[in-house]
């Protein structure tokens, strides 16, 4: 049995970036009893923001899945901050949702970073970008950690707590830990590319292209395949098809270029797909036809 006493609690976070991710990771932090500080640098995104929230919870009391009182409750404990430094100060953890551009993380948790206290955490929602990286030119880089949510926020259990090269054990139980009090079920990941779960969908999607390119079978039988024989909910064809079959083939290309091999070399029909216009619901047809 360890003798570490329990991890002090994040109680005040503050979230950097009010868009898709963002706006969600508040909804949660404040759902959660979190004082919730939300800040972007664009105004509409943060009026944005406040809005989907608001509507979310409203959704969730429709559904019976809220209190009204906690609506109200998690909706007065969301502040949208326009000025960085009220955003951080006092925070116990910074949760940083930002675009996918390393330099523009850099300088944002730098400057969150100047607004801490030396045990406070900073911690990215980054999809794919390595938390080693992020946190190398920053101040207390063994404090930084990913902290990856999945979208819709409100909704998907899984958070990824992504273990840099320097990230200290203490702050990776206390971000698992806080992860558990918002109500998700986190996963330990080391630091690497496509962490654990695009590592592994991506591979099951890349693999059902191949099978179809090869005519082992239908897409619709090779979806049925992973639904009924391992109780997936839905196949990776039909998945690819909603994530964007563009999007499949970026992430593909990048672990192809990171972890070597052919596991993620992009197949030759997805490249063709995508180049014909093919990209899933959002064109209309994938490897299915949405009209
Ligand atoms: P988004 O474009 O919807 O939102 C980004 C927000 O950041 C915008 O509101 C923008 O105004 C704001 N912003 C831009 N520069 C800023 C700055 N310097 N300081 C503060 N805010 C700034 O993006 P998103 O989809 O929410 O993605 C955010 C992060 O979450 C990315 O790292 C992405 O990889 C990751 N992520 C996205 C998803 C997804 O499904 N969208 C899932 C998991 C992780």
């Amino acid at each position: 049995m360890s003798c570490d006493p329990a991890p002090d609690p994040v109680g005040v976070v503050a979230v950097l970036g009010a868009g898709t991710m963002g706006h969600g990771i508040a909804q949660v932090c404040a759902s959660a009893g979190r004082d919730t500080r939300l800040f972007d640098i664009e105004p509409e995104a943060l009026a944005g923001a406040l809005a989907r929230i608001s509507s979310n919870l409203q959704r969730g009391v429709e559904l019976g899945k809220v209190e009204p009182a906690a609506r109200d409750a998690a909706l007065e404990r969301i502040r949208a901050v326009s000025v960085l430094d009220e955003a951080v100060s006092g925070v116990d953890m910074v949760i940083e949702a930002a675009p996918e551009r390393l330099e523009l993380k850099h300088e944002l948790l730098r400057r969150a970073a100047s607004g801490i206290t030396p045990k406070a955490i900073l911690a990215s929602n980054t999809s794919s970008l390595s938390i080693t990286s992020i946190a190398d030119p920053l101040p207390g880089p063994e404090r930084v950690v990913g902290l990856h949510f999945f979208n819709p926020v409100h909704i998907m259990s899984l958070v990824e707590v992504v273990r840099g090269d320097r990230t200290t054990e203490r702050v990776v139980e206390r971000s698992r830990a806080f992860a558990m009090d918002l109500g998700k079920q986190p996963i330990v990941v080391r630091d690497s590319p496509g962490f654990a779960s695009s590592r592994l969908g991506v591979a099951l999607g890349l693999e059902a292209i191949r099978m179809l390119q090869e005519e082992v079978a239908s897409a619709e039988d090779i979806d049925l395949a992973m639904e009924l024989g391992y109780r997936h909910p839905m196949g990776p064809l039909r998945l690819t098809d909603l994530v964007g079959l563009d999007v499949r083939l970026e992430i593909a290309r990048y672990l192809h270029g990171e972890l070597g091999g052919d596991r993620f070399r992009p197949p030759e029909l997805l490249e063709r797909m995508v180049e014909e216009g093919k990209l899933g619901k959002k064109s209309g047809e994938g490897f299915y036809r949405w009209d």
